[in-house]
């Protein structure tokens, strides 16, 4: 359930390219028989004047992270951890280190500017070449805001693969990238209209099985909301109903754990029933939440992600603008605030239902679901996410866990991301501020780190 996306490729690679050695029950010699060992993996120590791992503990001061290659050797205080011969050491002993963050709903290509939600879908429809440059742009902007982990919910044309193949191998910078290849959607559903086109349990299986030979890491259904085209302008069949059956999201389902991969669903209302009860493993959105759903999930230990700033996306209509005028990371992300604060101070209905929205966040706490967030392509955004936490009445600490390691977990990537403990990947970064002290301290990311691989001197220009 959880080979990640990377072992994949690696795999796929390996397979690809091994040389066609001759036999040699022929007589030849090998070309390739000893291997070369391996390159020496560079050791760093990273001094952290305080830790948050990312498990929901508190902050520990004066702890050491050693890395050795691209993941986390060792950690603990630095009176226990040694200092391994010949290690660099990195110095963050006047900041808070923390994991990576890990933004568990993102679509890479899209770009909140085309205004609509048929618009962005619109975008999706656009060469693939316009895709790659808005990819390469959009997780440039996560990156730089602390975003080691992107989990993909529906891409098109396998972009998702591609560019997650282009980070790993170094072509472009980036987040790790779990890729879901493209959206499983309905005739008449919600997506691209290129995908608005998988029906009946067997073209659901058959759709599950070509995105598994392409790549993807784990598959998002799109099982609630409607294209907003024709008269019936995104009219469902009834608020929160499901526009596929059960027969098909269960076959779907069915055929994702056959190939040992977890399924995720956006899903609002009553929906969220039908997509539980099939054994999806989380839920995107998680609109119109009442109490029994509350306890579905948290009987299933089925989390949600929510996806707060996307909302807004039909009033960031100077995004393109946001984006040549910024001038760094913290820029980016003071425009995009006020554009959200400036909405909500003018438009009530919206405000009124933020409200709605942030009791059912807290509710579903009390409860015990597992609340994760995610941009939903407001790329940079987390921290807006987090602070929409903290107004639902959530901790600081529980904003950034909710962002590090119960996202992971709620995902199912919690085995290799999300956390700082020994065998993780080395994604690290370190916060000027005390973050679970105030939020808004998330915003001034000073390190970043992806792998082991030091990404701290990116530009955002
Ligand atoms: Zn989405």
């Amino acid at each position: 359930m959880r080979t990640t996306a990377m072992t994949l490729w690696t795999a796929v690679l390996a397979a690809a390219f091994i040389p066609s050695v001759p036999s040699p029950a022929h007589g030849a010699i090998p070309m390739m028989a000893a291997a070369s060992p391996p390159a020496a993996q560079e050791v760093i120590a990273i001094q952290a004047g305080r830790l948050i791992d990312g498990t929901g503990q508190p902050a520990r001061d004066n702890q050491v992270i050693i890395v050795r290659g691209e993941r986390i050797e060792a950690v603990g205080d630095a009176a226990a951890v040694a200092i391994p011969d010949g290690a660099r050491v990195v110095d963050l002993s006047g900041h808070t280190v923390m994991p990576g963050i890990v933004d568990a709903h993102a679509h890479l290509s899209i770009r909140p500017d085309i205004r609509t939600l048929r618009g962005q879908l619109e975008g999706m429809e656009q060469h693939d070449a316009m895709q790659m440059a808005r990819i390469v742009r959009n997780i440039r902007v996560q990156l730089m805001s602390g975003v080691t982990s992107i989990y993909v919910v529906g891409e098109v044309h396998y972009n998702d693969i591609q560019a997650s193949q282009a980070v790993e191998e170094g072509i472009i910078p980036g987040p790790r990238i779990y890729p879901s290849g493209n959206f499983i959607s309905t005739t008449a559903g919600h997506g691209p209209a290129e995908y608005r086109t998988t029906n009946g349990p067997w073209e659901m299986r058959t759709f599950v099985r070509q995105n598994y030979e392409m790549g993807a890491h784990h598959m998002k259904l799109t099982i609630t909301d409607r294209a907003r085209v024709g008269p019936n302008n995104g009219t469902p069949y009834a608020p929160g109903e499901s526009n596929y059956t059960k027969e098909e999201i269960d076959a779907a389902v069915n055929e994702l754990h056959r190939l040992g991969i977890e399924a995720t669903a956006h899903a609002n209302g009553q929906s969220i029933r039908l997509a539980v009860e099939a054994g999806v493993n989380s839920i995107q959105h998680g609109g119109n939440l009442d109490e029994e759903l509350m306890d579905l999930m948290a009987s299933r230990d089925v989390g949600f992600v929510n996806t707060y700033t996307i909302g807004f996306q039909s009033v960031f209509n100077e995004w393109g603008f946001l984006d040549n005028e910024a001038g760094d990371i913290r820029d980016w992300l003071e425009r995009g605030r006020r554009v959200h604060e400036q909405e909500l101070s003018r438009n009530e209905g919206r405000a009124q239902r933020r409200l709605d929205r942030l009791g059912q966040l807290s509710r579903s706490k009390e409860k015990g679901v597992k609340v994760g967030i995610g941009t939903d392509s407001m790329h940079g955004y987390m921290l807006l996410e987090m602070e929409n936490l903290v107004a639902a009445g959530f901790t600081p600490l529980e904003a950034i866990t909710a962002a590090t390691g119960l996202n992971a977990e709620i995902v199912g990537i919690e085995d290799e991301v999300g956390t700082v403990e020994t065998g993780r990947f080395a994604d690290i970064i370190a916060i000027d501020g005390r973050p679970d002290e105030n939020i808004r301290d998330m915003g001034n990311v000073a390190f970043i780190m992806v792998g082991g691989r030091d990404q701290s001197a990116l530009s955002f220009r």
